[in-house]
């Protein structure tokens, strides 16, 4: 047996106000001239008060970031060919933002330093130069992007990461403050990635100690924060971004799932997002994850949260196809999900009854 010998972020800073000190943190990371590149969610474009304390300094450059779709292979070649253009080379890149934000970071910082197409690296291991310095600095928490090493992106042929062990940030911020605004609706599909995170988790049959260790402390926080408390107060961010942390260490050392095999199919063909798909699947699976799915339904309940329902009526035949072979060809989350025969037990017939229930 091969154990999994894998490589994690290299600095974690958190606290309440801990973006203060980026400006020390990057310090060392400037070259001469070469500039730091922030690139900033585009939500934040107009938020004066988070902009103007990003600590540009020289010719660093500041990116809004573009993440209303997630993130292709065609803008992360297109930004990374914008700054060699301009700079030759960079410092670094700083992420700021949901996940789509991080993993575009992730995957300009990989593509400063490795020739080719973005879409040359989707895959395992096929990274063959270290980045340029990276950070990431989440304002959204629950996808785990902060601590994994993938960047997950949408090519011409396929979604698939760039996993590799250069594609960890060498430093992330958890500052519980950013994220206090995100809306109601966000914010739980984004958390409720990280429920589902440890669901799939710890029901799979790649469960070790390691992963059941993060996973439950995980989803013990995620059930305290949508289910038991009342009201969200400043705490609650700071559980929900400790949260998506140790979903992130969990998966690192297992895998996800139905949901998440599902709900690739939809985002292939439909451009669902990644929290919301993995809740409008989630929904319905019952049969998979009994527990995890009836304590869902009841923190959709409590905090008052839409799921949409009906999303494949009317696809053809065609389409029901393309998303049966998008989620049969994630082979590992199957066989995490289901064992060794799960072949044997997820026909194409019934995953077609499974997305024609959503
Ligand atoms: P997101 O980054 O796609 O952002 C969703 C929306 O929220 C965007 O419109 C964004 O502008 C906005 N937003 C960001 N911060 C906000 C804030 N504080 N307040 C209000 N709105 C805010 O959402 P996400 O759920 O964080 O990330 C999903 C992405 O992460 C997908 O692209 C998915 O593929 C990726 N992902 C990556 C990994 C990984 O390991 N690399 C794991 C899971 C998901
Ligand atoms: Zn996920």
């Amino acid at each position: 047996m091969k154990f999994r010998n894998f490589k994690m972020v290299d600095y974690v800073v958190y606290g309440r106000g801990c973006f203060d000190q980026v400006d020390d943190i990057l310090a060392p990371q400037r070259k001469g001239d070469a500039p730091i590149v922030f690139l900033l969610d585009h939500y934040f474009e107009n938020s004066e008060a988070l902009k103007s304390r990003i600590p540009l300094r020289g010719n660093d450059a500041l990116i809004i970031a573009n993440v209303e779709h997630e993130p292709k292979t065609s803008y992360v070649d297109e930004i990374a060919q914008s700054l060699k253009d301009k700079y030759g080379t960079v410092s670094g890149v700083i992420g700021i933002g949901g996940g789509s934000t991080m993993d575009l970071a992730k995957a300009v910082s990989i593509m400063m330093t490795n020739p080719g197409k973005a879409q040359d690296y989707q895959g395992w291991d096929l990274v063959k130069y270290p980045s340029v310095y990276k950070a990431g600095i989440p304002t959204l928490s629950g996808t785990g992007a902060e601590v994994s090493r993938t960047t997950v992106l949408t090519g011409p042929t396929r979604k698939l990461g760039m996993n590799s062990d250069f594609t960890p940030f060498n430093q992330i911020v958890l500052d519980p403050a950013l994220i206090k605004d995100a809306p109601k609706n966000q914010r739980f599909y984004t958390g409720m990635d990280c429920f589902i995170h440890c669901v799939e988790s710890l029901k799979g049959t790649f469960i070790n100690e390691f992963s059941r260790s993060y996973g439950e402390k995980a989803q013990a926080l995620c059930e305290e924060i949508y289910l038991h408390k009342d009201e969200w107060n400043d705490e609650s961010d700071e559980q929900l971004m400790m949260a998506s942390y140790a979903g992130g260490m969990s998966i690192a050392y297992s895998q996800v799932g139905v949901a998440h095999a599902v709900s690739y199919g939809l985002s292939y063909l439909l451009g669902t997002k990644h929290g919301l798909g993995n809740c409008i699947v989630f929904n319905h699976l019952q049969e998979y994850y009994p527990e995890g799915v009836e304590t869902f339904h009841k923190m959709v309940k409590k905090n008052d949260i839409y799921i949409p329902e009906g999303i494949c009526k009317g696809l053809t035949d065609e389409q029901f196809d393309v998303m049966i072979n998008v989620s049969l060809g994630m082979a590992p989350l199957w066989e995490n999900a289901l064992g060794k025969d799960w072949q044997q037990q997820m026909t194409r017939e019934k995953l077609r009854a499974l997305y024609e229930k959503l």
